[in-house]
């Protein structure tokens, strides 16, 4: 499972939402886009479907990156 930090879900989805408006890690994890240990969002809590459409986004980011 992707798991992305608080700012670069606002970064992709170009929001400025609070870290209480959604499930976050206890502890700080790696930040799957960003490459730095933060509490990353583990379940969006009303729009999980969003969630899965950023992952999938942040996947083809980084598959770019690559070539
Ligand atoms: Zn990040």
């Amino acid at each position: 499972m992707s798991e992305i930090c608080i700012d670069c879900w606002n970064k992709y989805m170009e929001t400025t939402d609070k870290p209480r408006k959604f499930l976050m890690s206890r502890v700080p994890e790696l930040c799957e886009d960003c490459g730095q240990y933060k509490r990353v969002i583990i379940r969006y809590r009303l729009h999980s479907i969003l969630l899965d459409r950023i992952t999938e986004m942040v996947e083809d980011v980084r598959c770019q990156r690559k070539r």
